[in-house]
């Protein structure tokens, strides 16, 4: 099973969940990369894109399989992107490999400065994928926070947590992992 990751060469988070700024009551992060220049995001997972909004360049790409989060859940997940200034390599339908590059920073939308508006939903894509919070902020259907569903893979450098708590994908280990034994007569249980 695929853990979600946060693939990106460097990670500098501009702007955490429920911030003063754009974020009020809304759980995505802005993300840039190295400096201002455009980074690239990778596929956090084996998806099918389901959406575009070509007004923010809004896409939605949603878990073909189940995946394991950051948190140890196991479930769907679908992530909404914001802000690339060119999705026309991407459509309705298409399957994005884990690690291929499908998304970059950009400025289309109401924002200054390159960068990608990333945020999380538990399970599959719904309804038209988001809705507005009183805040006249659009957030992705069943928000989670962002660090709770997507690891930060080895290789990646952080150049900014945000202060979120991030858990690397080397440092999870994985349940069910430990060896059934079957009691048998003569062992002493000890409890
Ligand atoms: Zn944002």
């Amino acid at each position: 099973m695929e853990k979600a990751l946060l693939m990106m060469d460097y990670l500098n988070v501009t702007q955490i969940g429920d911030g003063s700024f754009s974020h009020k009551g809304d759980l995505a992060i802005d993300i840039a990369g190295k400096d201002s220049n455009i980074d690239y995001l990778k596929a956090p997972f084996t998806g099918i894109v389901r959406r575009i909004y070509s007004n923010v360049n809004a896409v939605w790409l949603e878990s073909v399989d189940k995946v394991v989060y950051a948190d140890g859940t196991i479930d769907y997940m679908t992530v909404m992107t914001l802000h690339n200034d060119d999705v026309s390599n991407l459509k309705v339908g298409n399957i994005i490999k884990q690690g291929e590059i499908y998304y970059k920073e950009g400025s289309t939308g109401y924002v200054t400065g390159n960068h990608i508006h990333l945020a999380v939903g538990k399970g599959k894509f719904k309804g038209n994928g988001w809705y507005e919070n009183n805040y006249g902020n659009w957030c992705i259907n069943n928000q989670i926070e962002v660090s709770k569903a997507l690891f930060i893979p080895s290789n990646t450098k952080i150049i900014n947590s945000g202060g979120l708590n991030w858990i690397r994908e080397d440092e999870f280990i994985e349940e069910n992992t430990y060896i059934e034994y079957k009691v048998v007569k003569g062992d002493r249980i000890f409890m």
